[in-house]
């Protein structure tokens, strides 16, 4: 029975635990310094906007790590020995490993502006900074400024939107997250923020923070010079492996914790998965970090595999994410690129007045479809999953669009304009196959 430590309980340890517990009888020891019990991060908007209490967003109830045999540790880890095969805790406490697994996930970016660690400036990653936020909003906000166009930056203006707390967002892109976004989808997101009554300003960056007894007091924007009187600064500029307390031990690490394909650290019987890796050989098309769930998960289970003496590559599938911008669902499945490349189609049909937009983008030449966007629409995972997988032709997915389909009525209204965009697109005369009924889906993806 081998010792096993896994730093980090967030969901990339938490399922290289259950894994391994699955797979062996090891001892296993999971340590982390913000909650004892795992819980979903993606869930912090709703403690904050009251749709949920911390229990609910707890992976699993509280006997599970028990029944499993998981021993949970809530304590800091200061430093790793990699030749003594130990750990050292805040506690002082020291302990053995056989083999340790590091998953401490992200930190929130600063780029050293005046002000960043006044009193009120912060940004959303762990709990802490939920209480954080929950402390702030008791004191009084009578404005928040936001700082950066991503997932996380929106999350937080629709947490002080629900508590009727007035919002600036400054953006320095000329669009909302139009890094990522094609131009369409970005404008429909820029619409959506400021219908909400937040106060978007683009193409504007933050030069400075002011002060007044360490609290923050007001931000200067870099481009318009204009002072923003504020009690709260979110930056929310992206976040960045979370490796400083690695350093130390000599561990190979660029941005993140560099890993082969099974995961390994360049330490001996030292791993590394989640946020905090960086792949040395990402597949084709895919980046060394990708900071998301559910790469996390797929690692956490490859890691278990390989530790319970089953060797297993990392392999993390087609591309997917998701997230919600207010009250528009977005999925991306597969590659969208924010500007098209000249040897792509996309085929892009938006609802006239609705915010719900789908997007499926394929290879001009082969006609293999290479990614699909939806906004405000959801698409069956598997399905999608399967089409980019086989890489299908556009006209087998045209052909069986509904297959990927949650919403039947509403999936007439824009199924013929597809058909009618491919056709002119490609002067073909395309027709749609009679309607396939939803319990067919079931045959296509299991044959
Ligand atoms: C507000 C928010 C919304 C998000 N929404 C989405 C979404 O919609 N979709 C999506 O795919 N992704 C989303 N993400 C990203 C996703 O949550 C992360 O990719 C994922 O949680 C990372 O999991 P992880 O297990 O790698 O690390 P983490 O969940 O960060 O867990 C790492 C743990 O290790 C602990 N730790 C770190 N260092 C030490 C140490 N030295 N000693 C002890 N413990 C330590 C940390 O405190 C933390 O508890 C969101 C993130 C945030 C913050």
């Amino acid at each position: 029975m081998a010792k096993i430590i896994i730093i980090g309980n967030g969901i990339a340890g938490s399922t290289a635990a259950r894994y391994i517990r699955k797979n062996s009888d090891h001892d296993i020891t999971m340590i982390s310094a913000e909650t004892l019990y795992p819980f979903s991060r993606t869930a912090l908007m709703y403690i904050y906007m009251g749709h949920m209490k911390f229990e609910h967003t707890k992976l699993y109830e509280d006997w599970f790590w028990t029944k499993n045999r998981i021993n949970l540790i809530k304590e800091w880890v200061k430093n790793i020995n990699t030749q003594q095969k130990t750990i050292y805790l805040g506690n002082g406490d020291i302990m053995e490993y056989d083999k340790l697994i590091i998953a401490t996930g992200s930190k929130s970016n600063k780029f050293g502006w005046p002000g960043q660690d006044l009193s009120g400036v912060q940004g959303l990653y762990h709990f802490q900074d939920l209480e954080n936020m929950k402390a702030a909003t008791r004191r009084g906000i009578h404005k928040a400024v936001i700082v950066g166009g991503g997932l996380i930056g929106i999350e937080m203006a629709e947490m002080f939107h629900s508590r009727h707390i007035p919002v600036t967002m400054l953006v320095r892109e000329k669009s909302f997250w139009d890094v990522v976004l094609p131009p369409e989808e970005s404008t429909m997101i820029n619409r959506h923020i400021l219908a909400h009554g937040i106060d978007l300003r683009l193409q504007e960056e933050l030069s400075e923070i002011k002060g007044e007894d360490g609290k923050v007091s007001s931000v200067i924007c870099k481009n318009s010079g204009e002072e923003i009187p504020c009690e709260f600064v979110g930056l929310t500029v992206g976040v960045s492996p979370n490796v400083d307390f690695v350093k130390p031990t000599g561990i190979n690490i660029n941005r993140g914790l560099v890993v082969d394909e099974y995961l390994q650290t360049s330490a001996e019987d030292v791993f590394a998965i989640g946020d905090c890796v960086e792949l040395s050989r990402p597949n084709p098309g895919r980046r060394p970090i990708e900071a998301v769930w559910y790469t996390g998960r797929i690692m956490g289970k490859t890691v278990a595999q390989t530790v319970c003496g089953q060797p297993t590559k990392y392999d993390p599938g087609i591309w997917f994410n998701s997230a919600k911008f207010f009250d528009i669902e977005y999925q991306v499945y597969g590659d969208i690129p924010a500007k098209t490349p000249d040897y792509i189609t996309s085929l892009y049909w938006q609802h006239p007045t609705e915010n719900k937009a789908i997007r499926i983008n394929y290879e001009t030449t082969s006609g293999i479809v290479t990614g699909f966007n939806l906004m405000g629409i959801r698409y069956r995972h598997a399905v999608c999953e399967k089409w980019l997988e086989e890489k299908s032709h556009i006209e087998t997915v045209l052909n069986t669009l509904s297959l990927a389909n949650f919403d039947p009525e509403f999936f007439n209204a824009y199924e013929s304009s597809f058909v009618e965009m491919y056709n002119q697109k490609n002067g073909k005369s395309l027709k749609l196959s009679s309607k396939r009924k939803l319990s067919l889906v079931e045959q296509f993806l299991f044959g």
